[in-house]
């Protein structure tokens, strides 16, 4: 790594010095899928394969990619391209230092230590103090980005909120590197250079009531993690909510198709609806009909405020069983001949 100032780490990696992070990155991988001495059986290539590497560890280092650039003469052709004045006022201040350092480079080519000096030479141009070189590296933060899963949960789910456990994806700093990418020098064999590592992550999710189909919750910190310092990302649930044949919502009503017997119908009955605040009896008064409705106030869904709350609108629906048994069909007979309502009145004299 020595005398990497002299080399033409750009052209090792076949791109141009203004290549962006990611072609660096991507330029890097082909070249390893071509030079590893796994892949590779030529001993030739175990050489390139080192100076590739060496190469990738300076330019994916964007503080070591920046030193390499003001002693290659490629930082000033940046600054020529960005054409900042005060960016250039400091160049000039530079230029003399990166002549002086290339001229000593190249007299004292073999000389480690002085390679060091240059680093630390630098480092006081440009932190005004000494830095070691760890504490340099983990200096740039990187936010962790925020991830998304999907959830499906059941219509009193949706209505009464839950606690659920999602599997999640998300990426971590490598713990063999410490999101470094490189250990002495090598490729970190356990991320492959990456810096990254993925995991699966079993997490328990809170679920608020009143979640629709659509509905985003935000499980703040549960995204990837941040590297050197970054902030991690947030999870966010992608929330579905089951079709429930009997339960559509409407803003805040639940809108509930209760089926009850012909003789609920007729004489009235007790049933337990499902709210959020547990099971609530509702009384069917005698002779409902089908499609009566029937309405449960202010035990719907809460606004996200939790100053307004929606009702339970419950329209009644007569099924008749199909398991009759015999006894029943004979009372449904008796019940037919004594019968003397006229049901159909209204319908004949309808105009
Ligand atoms: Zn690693």
């Amino acid at each position: 790594m020595a005398n990497y100032y002299n080399k033409d780490l750009y052209r090792i990696l076949g791109i141009s010095f203004d290549a962006a992070e990611e072609e660096i990155k991507s330029a890097y991988r082909k070249l390893v899928r071509i030079y590893h001495p796994d892949v590779s059986k030529n001993p030739q290539n175990a050489d390139k394969f080192k100076e590739i590497q060496e190469a990738y560890e300076i330019l994916s280092d964007k503080e070591a990619r920046k030193k390499y650039n003001i002693l290659r003469g490629f930082y000033r052709e940046e600054i020529k391209k960005n054409a900042e004045t005060k960016t250039v006022r400091k160049e000039n201040k530079y230029d003399s230092f990166v002549k002086e350092a290339k001229k000593r480079t190249q007299r004292e080519e073999k000389n480690e230590t002085f390679t060091k000096s240059i680093n630390e030479a630098l480092d006081n141009l440009f932190y005004g103090k000494k830095l070691n070189k760890t504490a340099e590296k983990t200096q740039i933060p990187r936010d962790g980005e925020d991830i998304t899963v999907d959830v499906v949960i059941s219509c009193f789910e949706a209505i009464n909120g839950t606690n659920k456990k999602v599997n999640i994806l998300h990426t971590e700093p490598c713990t063999n590197c410490n999101g470094r990418k490189f250990i002495n020098g090598a490729v970190c064999s356990k991320c492959g250079g990456t810096g990254e590592q993925s995991l699966h992550k079993k997490i328990n999710v809170k679920i608020p009531s009143g979640v629709k189909t659509g509905s985003k919750v935000r499980i703040s910190k549960e995204g990837n993690k941040g590297l050197f310092g970054g902030k991690d990302g947030d999870l966010y649930l992608n929330i579905t909510v089951q079709k429930n044949p009997y339960y559509e919502f409407d803003k805040l009503d639940i809108l509930c198709t209760l089926p009850i017997t012909p003789f609920e119908a007729v004489l009235g009955c007790e049933v337990s609806i499902p709210s959020s605040d547990g099971n609530i009896t509702l009384k069917i008064p005698p002779k409902t009909s089908s499609g009566q409705k029937l309405k449960i106030a202010g035990q719907g869904l809460e606004n996200k405020t939790k100053t307004k709350r929606g009702d339970i609108i419950i329209t009644v629906q007569i099924k008749i069983p199909q398991n009759i048994s015999k006894e029943e069909q004979e009372l449904y007979l008796k019940l037919k001949n004594i019968s003397k309502s006229d049901i159909r009145k209204d319908f004949y004299n309808a105009k």
